[in-house]
Order: C-alpha cells, then structure tokens, then sequence
C-alpha cells in the first residue's frame, strides 16, 4: 500500500450513467438497508454531461422507479409517432411496416443529461450517497488479485472500498484496466448528435421518433427525436465496420442534416448544443468478465448495448438495479462482495433478466453487414424475426475495424450551406454547442504511444474520425493532441489499428447537459 492520503468507504462507483444511476436509485430507495457510505465519482463536470438519443422503452427504469413522473423531466415526453425511413441521395421511403424489435411505441423521448440531473438530484436528497462530478478516477486499485478501491486522478488520494462497481461506459479506462488479458474484438461506433431549437410552426408533435437508414453512407443510421417546446435531437452512427469513411462523424451529420427529407423538418432550426460518445456494438459476444473479488461491471463496458432492438439506457440502467438488488441481498446476509457471491446473486440475476435473452437474440444480428448493406439488414430481419434462431451468421465475419478503400471520391461531396445557425463550422460548435472545458493541471489523456508507428500510417484515420478536430497534423505526419477540443468521445482509441492511442482518464470535455 502506498503511503497517499486513504478514505473509507463501503462502495465506490466509477461513473455516473444511467447504469450508476439503476444501482444507485436501488441502494437509495431500500428503506430497511444497513447504512453503508457510497461515494461515486464522475469525470465530466456536471452529473448531467453525457451524451445520448435517447428514445428508451424505460422498462428497467420504470420497475425501478414505478411513480416516476416523466413530465418532471425536461424534454421528456412519451413516443407519440414512429417512422423507419430509407434514405437515398435525393429521396426517402418510409417502410409501411416498423419490425416489433424496433419499436418504441410505448416508450419516451427523453435528454440523458436532464434524466441523469433528475435522477441524481433524488439519490442524493436521501443523504445517504454522494455523487461527486469533476472527480476523474485514475485507477482501479488491486492487491492479490481483488480489487481495494480506486484512485482518484490529480489529488493525492485513494478511495478504499468493500466493493467497486465499474461503470465507466464503453471506453471506460478503469473497464479496461480490468479487462481479461486476450481483450475479445470489438465492433464499436462514434454516435454524434445535435440538439436543435425547432421554429415554432414546425408541424412536429412532440414525440416523434425517427430511424433511418442508407445516408449519407449505406452503413449510416441515423435519427431524429422530438422533444416538447419546439426541441429535437438529431444524430448518426458511424460504425467501425464501415468500409470507406472519408469524413468526419461531424461533416456527416451536417451532410445528414441537408438531405432533404430531414431538412423539411429542420428549415428554420438552430444548434443548441452537440456531443460525441463511443458506442460498443459487439452486444454479448464481446462480454467481459462482469464480477470478481471486490468489483462488479454494469452498463455498456459489460457488453449491454443492444444493436437489435437499437437499445442501451434502459439495458445499462437494468444492469445497474440487478447489482443494487444483490448488494442489499449481500448486505442483509453479512456477506462479502466475492466474485462468488457476486455471482450467485448479481451475474445468476442478470442471467435470468430481459438483458441477456434479447442480447442473445442480438448476439449474431449484424453479422451479415460484412457482406453489404442488404445482407446486414436481411441477416437484422432474420434474427429479429426468428429470436435470434436464424442469423446471417454462416457468412459472418470477425468484428473489428474494416478496411479504409475509399468508394466515393471526395470531390462529390455537397458543400455545407454555412448559415452560422444550423450549419455552423465544427470549430465554432466547440465553441457554442456545448463547450469544450480542458480542466487545467492534468496531463493530456490522448497520447501516441509510438509517433513513429504514425509516420508510417497510411490512412491516420484517429485524425479523420476525431469528433472534435483535437488531433490533426500540424506538421510533418505526426498528429498533435489539443486537449482544448477534446470532447471525450474515445473514436481515436478504437479507429487506430496499430493501438497505437493510449486513451486514459481526464477531466472536462463537452460541457452540456442536454445532450
Ligand atoms: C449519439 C448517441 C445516441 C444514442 N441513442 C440512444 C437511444 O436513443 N436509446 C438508447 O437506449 N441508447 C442510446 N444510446 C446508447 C446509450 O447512451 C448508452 O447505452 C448508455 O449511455 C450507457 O450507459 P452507461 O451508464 O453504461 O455508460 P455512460 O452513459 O457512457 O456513462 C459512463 C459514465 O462514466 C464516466 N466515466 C468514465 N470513465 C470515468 C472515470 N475513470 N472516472 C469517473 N467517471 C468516469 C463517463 O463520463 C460517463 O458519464 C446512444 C448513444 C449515443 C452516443
Ligand atoms: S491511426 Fe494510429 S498510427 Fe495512424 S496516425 Fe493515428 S495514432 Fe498514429
Ligand atoms: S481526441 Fe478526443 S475528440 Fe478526438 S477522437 Fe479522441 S477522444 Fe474523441
């Protein structure tokens, strides 16, 4: 043990998502529990600032919160209208049928930032747990094999604990740290959106949910949701197993956002804020070891994103309750968090949860992409329709980063209509769509391992796939880290294929809290 400053505590929480946030609301509203101290830590500056859709069915967070009131949340509003549309360059075909596992019919529009404001404000006004934003974990502490609690990045202290509870998201660095030594591969996506204020005529009713897909890539979903008081959010994917990306996650929403089908709806419209985060989209296939001595992982870093039904608050959220329930169970019982305890009681719950039989029918769902976009949808079919019996799984293909061969030149790019409303520079939406905060006093957490590996890199696709212009090449081939325009999105750690990012820990990035 080393000789810093030490605090004790029962639980420590790394994170604050809607995962931390399903374990947290569990523990707050057992009345009869034990007092156990619970101190969670979140590295963004506010408990609201992650970045998400979100159209949830909520069936998780309403078995954990029957009497939730959603129209106490800012910009939540019940799904009033679903449309599935086909996007070509010029055109839109809405299908006349939405499969069940894609709707969301008795469902909500919600912001995460405002749900996760909401949410924490209610654990907190029990006085019994602390969430404490700004507060970067560095580390997971282990000894002899158990986890003993964290440390935190920039102070001088470590956070021992009886139990830590990873739930740092899909590039989590602490998820990472723990992770088995052969990682399984991942397929992984950036997801970027924009919130937009809606002219007052907009003939949009509130609740309104749009999926599409076809544009501007073939391999490109995207989606428009409808908040109450004239608010959309509007976003994309852009998926790791996309043959020939050639631009920006940012440029392609732009581009998205002048198709003209979205931009009838958009005329008129004005950003509010913006973000980027990084979704793991290899579902249960690329599950990680999820308890062991003295820690256990909820949320998307466990594999809970679910890419079938396009679903991933309410699977991280359930996670997080499952654990919560078997803590007060261990709790009441005097046990110890073992990873066989949390086994027989977290993992066995989980097991026999909603979560893992739709991740199951999920688990091969995407596997026909590898050979084109109708094969991928036909193979999404399949195994939605069949509950996962029949996939495009004969003709699938390993996860990962696919090739960079670009298909379309670059030159027949649309120019973006530049208005300083809608379509504003990427720079200026640093600056006005949310706000980069770089927390003075921490090391850059985006570094090159081997700059050397970069000069021979023939596509340094970290720097076209960066979400916020942080990495660019300055001079000679070598990209320069700004931590200025960082938005934390961690695209540069899985779009390099050398592994040559080491994406650690930091402070700041987008500072909004209703994305
Ligand atoms: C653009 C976009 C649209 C989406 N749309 C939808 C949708 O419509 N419906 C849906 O259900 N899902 C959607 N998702 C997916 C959904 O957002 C995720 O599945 C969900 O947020 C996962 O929750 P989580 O708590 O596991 O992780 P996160 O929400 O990522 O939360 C993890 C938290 O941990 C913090 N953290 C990380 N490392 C540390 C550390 N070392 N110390 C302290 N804190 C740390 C992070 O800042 C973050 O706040 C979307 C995602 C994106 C990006
Ligand atoms: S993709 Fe990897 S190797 Fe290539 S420039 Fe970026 S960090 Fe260097
Ligand atoms: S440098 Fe920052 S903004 Fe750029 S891809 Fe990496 S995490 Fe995202």
């Amino acid at each position: 043990m080393s000789d810093r400053m030490t605090m004790e505590a029962d639980i420590v929480c790394v994170g604050f998502g809607p995962a931390a946030a399903g374990f947290l609301i569990t523990l707050a509203k057992t009345a009869d529990l034990p007092p156990l101290n619970v101190l969670c830590y979140e590295r963004a500056d506010g408990i609201g600032f992650g970045v998400s859709g979100v159209v949830t069915r909520a069936r998780g967070i309403r078995a954990s919160m029957p009497d939730l009131d959603f129209s106490q949340i800012p910009m939540a509003t019940p799904v009033t209208e679903e449309r599935l549309l086909y996007l070509r360059n010029k055109s839109a075909y809405e299908l006349p049928y939405i499969p069940p596992f894609l709707r969301k019919h008795d469902g909500f529009v919600m912001s995460i930032g405002q749900f996760l404001e909401y949410v924490g404000s209610q654990i907190m006004a029990t006085g019994a747990i602390q969430i404490w934003p700004g507060t970067p974990v560095e580390q997971a502490i282990i000894e002899d094999g158990a986890v003993r609690g964290v440390r935190l990045l920039g102070q001088d202290m470590d956070v021992l604990a009886r139990l830590t509870v990873v739930a740092d998201g899909a590039v989590g660095a602490i998820g990472r740290q723990l992770d088995d030594q052969r990682r399984k591969p991942h397929d992984w996506a950036v997801g970027m959106k924009m919130v937009v204020d809606l002219p007052a005529d907009n003939g949009l009713t509130p609740g309104t949910v749009l999926h599409t897909f076809g544009y501007p890539e073939n391999e490109i979903f995207g989606f428009l949701y409808v908040h109450p008081g004239n608010v959309a959010s509007v976003g994309i994917f852009v998926p790791s197993w996309m043959r020939a990306p050639e631009e920006s996650a940012y440029r392609y929403l732009q581009q998205y956002m002048m198709h003209p089908y979205i931009f009838q709806l958009l005329r008129g419209a004005r950003l509010r804020s913006w973000g980027a985060k990084s979704i793991d989209e290899s579902g249960r296939r690329a599950e990680p070891l999820l308890a062991g001595n003295g820690w256990a992982r909820i949320g998307e870093g466990s594999a809970t994103t679910n890419v079938l039904t396009g679903s991933g608050v309410d699977e991280a959220w359930t996670t997080g309750a499952q654990l919560g329930e078997a803590v007060v169970e261990l709790t009441r019982a005097g046990k110890a968090f073992t990873r066989e305890n949390l086994e027989a009681t977290y993992v066995a719950r989980r097991r026999a949860s909603w979560v893992e039989s739709e991740a199951r029918i999920a688990e091969h769902a995407r596997d026909g992409f590898h050979n084109g976009m109708l094969n991928g949808l036909i193979g999404m079919a399949l195994a939605g329709f069949t509950k996962g019996r029949v996939t495009a799984a004969p003709w699938g293909r390993p996860p990962g980063l696919r090739g960079t061969s670009r298909s379309r030149p670059a030159e027949g790019r649309p120019d973006i209509p530049y208005d300083g409303q809608l379509f504003v520079s990427h720079q200026d939406a640093l600056l006005m769509g949310g706000k980069v905060q770089a927390t003075p006093g921490f090391e850059d957490h985006v570094q090159l391992t081997d700059p050397h590996k970069c000069e021979q890199c023939a596509d340094q696709r970290c720097v076209l796939m960066c979400s916020g212009q942080a990495l660019a090449i300055l001079e000679g081939s070598v990209p320069a880290f700004d931590r200025e325009k960082c938005v934390y999105c961690g695209a540069c750690l899985w779009n390099c294929r050398e592994g040559n990012i080491s994406f650690r820990v930091g402070a700041g990035g987008l500072h909004s809290n209703e994305n």
